[in-house]
């Protein structure tokens, strides 16, 4: 292993992430909307959280920069990486078949809107985010660079922390006691413990 190949690695992830995201991202142009919390706040933390797992990791992938963040390579900490990446991966797949129609990059409720509470959703109420701190964690032990590796990190966790009470305040009003008993049940993105 390699820096280079870690680079390579990180953003072959990013890629097939893209992919992934290509026909659910073409499904929910085509779903109508029945309510939504999008705004200019949603958008300064996508925003944020794509410069964090995005445009600041490319740019130290690509250009090497900054250099002065750089710390020397750990090759035991890039296998490590890979293996997030390959559960983050699946998990993101996962919660993309369970969510179906019901996906969206912010936060919408859509016309015919479900409420999900099983496979991945079973434990856990947003998996999705889960696979996105997994991202985020595979970024920091991929690259080593003191401001590309947790970059995603800071960027994630301000759009999570933004977002997720939010979210689920607009899931409690569009499903009720459905989802408030789903909420009792249920960690936020971590089985069990958080
Ligand atoms: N927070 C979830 C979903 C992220 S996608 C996760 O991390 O897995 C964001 C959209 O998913 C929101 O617009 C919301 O309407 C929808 N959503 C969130 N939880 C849901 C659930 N349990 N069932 C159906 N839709 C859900």
């Amino acid at each position: 292993m390699t820096p280079t190949l870690a680079k390579i690695i990180w953003a072959a992830f990013g890629i097939a992430w893209f992919l992934l995201r290509w026909q659910p991202r073409r499904q929910a142009r085509k779903t109508p909307v029945r309510q939504s919390a999008r705004g200019p706040r949603e958008v300064a933390l996508l925003v944020v959280s794509l410069s964090g797992l995005g445009i600041i990791p490319a740019f130290y992938v690509a250009a090497h920069l900054p250099r002065f963040a750089d710390y020397p390579f750990v090759p035991a900490l890039s296998y490590l990486g890979i293996a997030v990446d390959c559960v983050c991966f699946w998990l993101m797949y996962r919660t993309h078949r369970d969510l179906g129609r019901n996906w969206s990059v912010s936060l919408d409720v859509r016309e015919s809107h479900t409420l999900v509470t099983s496979g991945v959703y079973a434990s856990v109420r947003h998996p999705m985010y889960s696979a996105f701190w997994l991202m985020a964690v595979a970024q920091a032990l991929l690259l080593p660079n003191w401001i590309a590796g947790p970059a995603g990190l800071v960027g994630f966790g301000i759009l999570f922390f933004g977002r997720v009470g939010r979210e689920e305040a607009m899931m409690a009003e569009a499903f009720g006691e459905e989802y408030r008993a789903y909420m009792r049940r249920t960690a936020r993105v971590v089985p069990w413990l958080y």
